[in-house]
């Protein structure tokens, strides 16, 4: 497994960071009233706000009729950092356990001082297995293969095994088929170690089949409630099913993006009013302003013309750090208090147009995706650079993450 690449978590007066010694340096540095570059640093980093988080729990709740919340934090908490939005959510009560994808994750978080129960909803390695289920992994039975494992594994290791069934009612990814499911589920239950905990499937985007999912779901429980299996945790709404198909709500809900303070669509103005709010800025020191000439061209592809002489800033982000590289669609970046066109996105680097008088310096601190204005909030931003609004699930894992209590 990968070593963690959190190495400490230190407490400050503005709340817990978790980061890699030289990414804190950067942090103290960053925060201290000076701007030069060499005192800040030179690297981009993710700033998350627990106030935001816990609101946004609170607003699920409300909106699922204080249905308790899996938070799926699957794709490092879609870039944010799997640990640090676990960090935040261990104090909310209305968070009962967290979902993920990857085995090694699940082992990281608790490795990380995560109490909550963790439920894998994807694969694991055989050599993984018994590790698991000493850190209280609960796994997913979605496959003849899966159900296999879990079996050889109740085999050899006699401590309990949580299990949850994971269904296919349609979305056809993942999940035992519903209609060839009940005989696995039978022999799983008759293994006197295994405990199934709860049962689950996934709604697809389109209403009616989603309410056709929903009953074959129910209608599978209730055949193994005929067969004497009762399973008391039934779950299967995404973001976007929470949010508009009440019968999904079940035992709870299971959202991703909304954690976040983003619907899952770009257009869902029906529910503008619920007032999520967005919980991580994105930001980076100018490490370069300089004046170019009329005629001059930025970037590789030479997408941006200078039409005057004019101020150009660069900031150490680019795509390969994970910021969408259509953001030189349109996409702004506040500095101080003024927003900026992005007119070049590459690998490690993009460019601002500050335009005739330079308003920026280097060592000022950028927010490409943050709260203070529409533009840049992240579906104000995905908007604008015509994008989606899962854009964040690119940010590479080595962005520095820093947790604090609210953004000032
Ligand atoms: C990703 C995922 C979710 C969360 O999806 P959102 O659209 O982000 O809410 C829920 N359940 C499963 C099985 C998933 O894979």
């Amino acid at each position: 497994m990968k070593k963690s690449r959190r190495n400490f978590i230190k407490n400050t007066s503005l709340g817990i960071i978790a980061m890699s010694s030289a990414n804190l340096a950067l942090y103290a540095k960053s925060t201290s009233k000076s701007n030069s570059t060499e005192e800040i640093g030179a690297l981009p980093w993710i700033e998350l706000s627990r106030k935001a988080y816990l609101k946004n729990i609170g607003i699920i709740s409300k909106i699922t009729d204080n249905r308790s919340i899996i938070a799926v934090l699957k794709n490092n908490a879609y870039g944010l950092g799997d640990i640090e939005v676990a960090t935040i959510l261990e104090n909310s009560k209305n968070v009962r356990s967290y979902a993920l994808v990857k085995d090694t994750r699940c082992i990281a978080l608790r490795k990380n001082g995560i109490k909550k129960d963790i439920l894998l909803m994807g694969d694991f390695s055989k050599s993984l297995g018994s590790q698991l289920v000493k850190n209280d992994v609960t796994l997913s039975v979605f496959s003849h293969e899966s159900f296999s494992k879990i079996k050889s594994l109740a085999k050899n290791y006699s401590k309990k095994i949580k299990v949850q069934l994971y269904f296919d009612t349609g979305l056809g990814r993942m999940g035992m088929p519903y209609y060839k499911s009940l005989r696995w589920v039978k022999e799983l239950s008759e293994i006197p170690n295994v405990f199934i905990e709860g049962a689950y499937s996934t709604l697809t985007t389109p209403k009616d089949f989603a309410i056709e999912q929903i009953n074959r779901f129910r209608n599978t429980i209730s055949k193994l409630n005929n067969m004497g299996i009762s399973i008391n945790l039934l779950h299967i709404a995404p973001s976007q099913s929470a949010l508009e198909i009440e019968q999904s709500h079940l035992d709870c809900v299971r959202p991703g993006i909304l954690l976040h303070g983003t619907l899952p669509l770009v257009n869902m103005p029906a529910y503008n009013d619920i007032q999520l709010a967005p919980t991580f800025r994105l930001r980076a020191p100018v490490i370069r302003v300089e004046k170019l000439k009329k005629g001059d061209t930025i970037g590789f592809s030479r997408f941006y013309e200078l039409k005057q002489d004019e101020w150009i800033a660069t900031l150490p982000i680019g795509w390969a750090d994970g910021y969408y590289s259509g953001a030189e669609n349109g996409a702004k970046v506040l500095i101080h208090d003024s927003l900026f066109d992005v007119v070049n996105v590459n690998a490690s680097h993009c460019n601002i147009l500050v335009g005739l008088n330079k308003k920026v310096n280097v060592g000022d601190i950028a927010t490409l995706i943050g709260t203070e204005r529409s533009e840049i909030t992240p579906e104000g931003f995905s908007k604008l650079a015509n994008g989606h609004n899962y854009l964040q699930i690119n940010y590479k894992e080595s962005l520095p993450k820093i947790i604090v209590d609210e953004f000032n």
